[in-house]
């Protein structure tokens, strides 16, 4: 197979940095490569550069589990990720790239009265924003997905939401053809270029220091997920940010057995099935702040049990590989995509465990603020001083414990 490649061509240019932009992006992740795109395509604004400190896609981009949903409850979450799912839809096409958009249905289950009245309005909230919801009985989860265990006395299973215009994409490729698709319209990405320090003088952002040189810049977007407290420092800010890590686990492949993905918030545990038979699958934060992208064993070992709980069935499959991603924690766990006290600096972060189905929707909306100075309606409650406030906070923290 790999010499069947030998000829292949990178499918993005390598560019040195020049010494002037008119939109400098720090990181590129996932949301710094589609905001990049979308102030290329949607805004005609190319003298663009990503400046990235690794590689194109190493990030949580290419970490993350890879589930797509927008069964968000909160009016300001509900708008934003119901335009991002519209975007995914389109995405293959617009790219011209293959994201393996899977929309094989998300399922979350339900284990109490409560829990189940809670997701009836939700599921109302969702049908309302113009997306799809089902509320499921336990004969009818079961159905859906056989190897659920019923009889689970602990956590008895009551019902379920079922999503089925969420699912799954191929992380990498999302990255990939959003990288592409932005090298295609000019717009230089810049890896191995780590961003030391944001120039100000008098209020206003001048550019940035990296580690390949100064840059100047009209505007500094910065989008750097899991080190946004770091960068944000670097221009003076103290944002409402903790890092933390979140870990993933993977298994051998197996022939299908699961038709979706299944949240199981009770266990803090949710799994899905690659389209090479791996499960994909994880759990909760390791609950320390962190800078390292690998986790601690008592959070693995407590997804083990909790698989083995929902599923025991699936208790002989190897698990072959686990890894770590920095999570940028926000208090109400909502994000911000926001301007700052500088003029020409702008901020993009705080989406926690549940960035990736957000890529297109923060690209398109951040690119649009960062074009036009203004707020884009599905993303105009994401607001930084929310924090300072108190108002206009959107606590749906919740929606996450079912992670991903
Ligand atoms: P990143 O890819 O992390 O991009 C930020 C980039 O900034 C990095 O590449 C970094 O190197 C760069 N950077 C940092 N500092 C600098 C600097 N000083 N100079 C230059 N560059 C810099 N979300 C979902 O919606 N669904 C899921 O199923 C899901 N599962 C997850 C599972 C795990 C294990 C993890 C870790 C995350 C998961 N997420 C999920 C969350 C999602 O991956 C993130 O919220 C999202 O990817 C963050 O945005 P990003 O892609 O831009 O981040």
């Amino acid at each position: 197979g790999l010499f069947g490649q030998k000829g292949w061509k990178p499918v993005w240019r390598d560019p040195a940095p020049k010494s002037e932009y008119d939109v400098v992006i720090i990181g590129g992740g996932g949301h710094g490569l589609s905001t990049a795109y979308y102030l290329a395509k949607e805004h005609g604004i190319t003298n663009v550069a990503v400046l990235e400190k690794g590689y194109i896609g190493g990030g949580n981009v290419g970490r993350n589990t890879t589930i797509v949903r927008a069964n968000y409850m909160l009016p300001g979450n509900s708008e934003f990720y119901s335009h991002s799912l519209k975007l995914w839809e389109d995405m293959e096409q617009d790219l011209n790239y293959n994201t393996m958009m899977s929309q094989r249905g998300v399922m979350m289950l339900c284990h109490s009265d409560g829990q189940r009245d809670f997701f009836a309005r939700r599921a109302n909230a969702m049908v309302n924003q113009g997306d799809d919801a089902e509320l499921l009985t336990p004969e009818e989860v079961k159905r859906e997905a056989p190897s659920i265990d019923l009889d689970n006395v602990r956590f008895p299973i009551y019902g379920g939401l079922m999503h089925r215009r969420g699912g799954t994409a191929r992380h990498d490729a999302v990255a990939w053809g959003y990288a592409r698709g932005a090298d295609q319209r000019g717009v230089d990405l810049i890896q191995n270029c780590e961003v030391t320090g944001i120039d100000i003088e008098g209020g206003v952002v001048k550019g940035v220091q990296t580690t390949r040189g100064a840059i100047r810049a009209k505007k500094v977007a910065i989008v750097v997920a899991g080190r946004s407290s770091q960068v944000a420092a670097m221009a003076g800010m103290r944002l409402p940010i903790e890092s933390h890590v979140l870990q993933a686990f993977v298994s051998e492949g197996l022939k299908p057995v699961l038709p979706g993905v299944i949240s199981f918030g009770m266990g803090h545990f949710y799994i899905s099935q690659s389209d090479k038979g791996g499960l994909v699958f994880g759990s909760d934060l390791d609950f320390y702040a962190s800078y390292a992208s690998r986790g601690n064993l008592p959070m693995a070992e407590h997804c083990m049990e909790a698989c083995m709980t929902l599923m025991p069935s699936l208790g002989k499959a190897k698990v072959l590989r686990s890894w770590g991603g920095i999570m940028d924690m926000s208090p109400d766990g909502s994000p911000i995509i926001d301007t700052t006290d500088t003029a020409g600096l702008f901020l993009n972060c705080g989406w926690c465990y549940g960035g990736f189905k957000a890529v297109p929707g923060s690209g398109f909306s951040y690119a649009h603020l960062i074009a036009t100075g203004q707020h884009h309606t599905p993303a105009a409650r994401y607001r930084l001083d929310r924090f300072r406030t108190g108002r206009g906070l959107m606590d749906e923290e919740g929606t996450g414990s079912q992670h991903n």
